[in-house]
C-alpha cells in the first residue's frame, strides 16, 4: 500500500520518457526537477543543492525541459539571493 504512490509517479515518468534514457545510469532530471519546482534557482544553486557538477546542469535543465516546462529567465535565485539567470519548473 505505501509503495503506491511513487509507483504512480515512476509510472507517470515513464509516460513521459524520463526514465526511457539508457546508456547512463546517473539520469538528473529528476533530481533536477525537484531542486526547482520549489523554487527559481541558478545554475550554481542548482549544482549545490542536487550535488550535479555545474557542467552537467545545463544539460540536466535540458532533459528536464524536454518533458515539463521549464522557464528560464533572468530573474533572482531564491538561494543565493543574486540576480541572474534562474530556473524554475512551470
Ligand atoms: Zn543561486
Amino acid at each position: 500500500m505505501r509503495h503506491a504512490p511513487r509507483v504512480l509517479i515512476v509510472r507517470a515518468q515513464e509516460q513521459r520518457g524520463a526514465q526511457r534514457l539508457h546508456g547512463s545510469s546517473d539520469f538528473d532530471g529528476p533530481l533536477i526537477a525537484d531542486a526547482i519546482t520549489q523554487a527559481s534557482l541558478c545554475t550554481g544553486c542548482i549544482a549545490q543543492k542536487t550535488g550535479l557538477p555545474a557542467s552537467k546542469v545545463g544539460e540536466g535543465i535540458a532533459r528536464v525541459a524536454a518533458t515539463l516546462e521549464v522557464t528560464t529567465r533572468v530573474g533572482r535565485c531564491h538561494r543565493c539571493l543574486e540576480e541572474t539567470v534562474v530556473h524554475r519548473i512551470g
